[in-house]
């Protein structure tokens, strides 16, 4: 190996990076990995498949130079710092039209900073979205690249290569201009929060509303993900159920305290949706319930103030798992649909020109959302590219309308048994806001211009109109 070029290069050795190289040995691509530890280099190495070509090395000139030129560098380190320190070590060691990409998941503004950057230096620079964590990167992720047009076409085979496949094809897609990708994956992430926060709520209803045990959990979650709902997270959350505690032989998931941690991509969703004004609550309040777990000491004290929730009775156990799934899949809808338009607004308001069907399409395969959904939103866009919301998608509509009896049960037995399900309620509040003709926001204008003459429009008249209100 000592005079061989290789065909890519990866900088981080860590969870993704390490997998992700390994997969793109499998793909037949020559590949080099550097890690600052020497530690990551050695559990490269020693997970290195037979007959495949890989190097792992703790000198990030060695990898600079064993490359191919254009080269074509991925780094997956932490967020944040860490990608500039890397991007500073590295620009001395390249030479102009070397293409790198970070595939961690960068905040979109670093990442169109960073562009503008490593373009006044020569280089070529992607954002690029990597979903599918530890098992995906090994096996076949979902990869949402952006920016650079020019530099695509260089990395485009390996991406493939490498990517997850649905019906044969590939789930990469070249996803827009600027930071696009990262746009993109943060979106997914905050669609996910979403899901989670929604599979949580079906569980605690069932399970602590209802008394299902873990058995009956895992079979229900089971038969749901043989029908409409399979998908990724319905698929891991039916084998969690099963899962026992080495140390006191318990389900393990009855033993992990009730605190979430998160990386902050939810948190960024909510953030640049309330800067343009898109309305994604269920998105929103998937974040607010990660924070609340968090306050476990003041929920146990609040816990001894305030009524705790009771059971609920007076339904049959297929009744209630009914209306549970139902749920569960109005729920999930309502989050993707927010996710998705809130990328048709950010495309247009950063000039990004995400195509939605590609978005979707990729996003059938290889990513933690992935689910049998994605292929009816996928039949929505491929019908019209330009739809502003999957909800008004004729299909669409009908999946929804038929659940939302069920659903409205569900959660009005969840609220009078005081169990929260603040993401299905939300939800459902959303359903019942978008498809309103009519908003009580008149009154919120009236109130408006009463204290502080903001002005208001009329249903009757053109223009913008201010009333003496005393
Ligand atoms: P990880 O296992 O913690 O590995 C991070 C790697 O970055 C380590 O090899 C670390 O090297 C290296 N690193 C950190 N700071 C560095 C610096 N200043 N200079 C050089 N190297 C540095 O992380 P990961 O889970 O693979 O995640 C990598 C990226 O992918 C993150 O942005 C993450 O959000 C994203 N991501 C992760 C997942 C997932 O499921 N894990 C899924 C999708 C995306 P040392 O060993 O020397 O510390």
């Amino acid at each position: 190996m000592a005079n061989q070029l290789f065909d890519f290069g990866l900088i981080g050795l860590g969870v993704m990076g390490r997998n992700l190289l390994l997969n793109m040995a499998d793909h037949g691509f020559a590949v080099i990995g550097y890690n600052r530890s020497p530690q990551k280099v050695t559990e490269l190495e020693s997970e290195i498949v037979p007959g495949t070509t890989v190097k792992g090395t703790s000198d990030l000139a060695e990898m600079v130079n064993a490359l191919k030129s254009p080269r074509r560098i991925m780094m997956l380190v932490q967020a944040g710092n860490p990608v500039d320190q890397v991007l500073e070590e590295l620009i001395p060691l390249l030479s102009k039209g070397d293409i790198i990409i970070d595939g961690g998941n960068s905040h979109y503004t670093d990442t169109l900073r960073r562009v503008k950057y490593m373009q006044d230096k020569g280089f070529h620079f992607m954002g690029v979205g990597v979903s599918g964590g530890e098992e995906g990167a090994r096996r076949g992720p979902s990869i949402m690249p952006g920016g650079d047009p020019e530099a695509y076409p260089h990395v485009q085979p390996m991406l493939e290569a490498v990517s997850a496949k649905v019906n044969g094809e590939p789930c990469v897609a070249h996803l827009g201009k600027g930071a696009a990708g990262h746009y993109v994956k943060m979106v997914h992430n905050g669609i996910e929060y979403g899901i989670m926060q929604l599979i949580s709520e079906v569980y605690d209803v069932l399970h602590r509303g209802y008394g299902l045990d873990n058995d009956e959990l895992h079979e229900v979650f089971k038969q749901w993900n043989e029908g409409e709902l399979q998908s990724f997270l319905v698929e891991i959350t039916r084998d969690i159920f099963l899962k026992k505690d080495d140390k006191t032989g318990k389900r393990l998931v009855d033993v992990i305290l009730d605190k979430a941690g998160s990386k902050g991509t939810g948190k960024w969703t909510s953030q640049d949706a309330m800067d343009l004004g898109i309305a994604i609550p269920t998105i929103d309040i998937a974040v607010s319930m990660r924070n609340l777990s968090a306050l476990k000491s003041e929920r146990v004290a609040a816990s001894k103030i305030y009524t705790s929730p009771v059971k609920i009775t007076g339904i049959s156990k297929e009744e209630i798992i009914a209306e549970a799934r139902a749920a569960l899949f109005f729920g999930t809808l309502i989050s993707y649909a927010q996710g998705l338009a809130l990328l048709y607004v950010a495309s247009k308001e950063y000039d990004m020109e995400i195509p939605l069907p590609q978005v979707v399409k990729i996003w059938r395969g290889g990513c933690i959302i992935r689910s049998t959904l994605l292929e009816v939103y996928y039949k929505a866009y491929t019908a019209n590219p330009s739809l502003s919301n999957i909800l008004l998608d004729t299909n669409i509509a009908e999946l929804i309308k038929s659940r939302e009896a069920n659903t409205r049960k569900f959660v009005s037995k969840a609220s009078l048994s005081g169990i929260p399900v603040a993401g299905l309620s939300v939800s459902l509040g959303y359903y019942d806001a978008y498809r309103s003709e009519t908003m009580p926001t008149n009154l919120i204008q009236a109130q408006r211009d009463f204290f502080g003459a903001h002005t208001f429009q009329r249903v009757d008249e053109e223009g913008i109109f201010h009333a003496q209100w005393q």
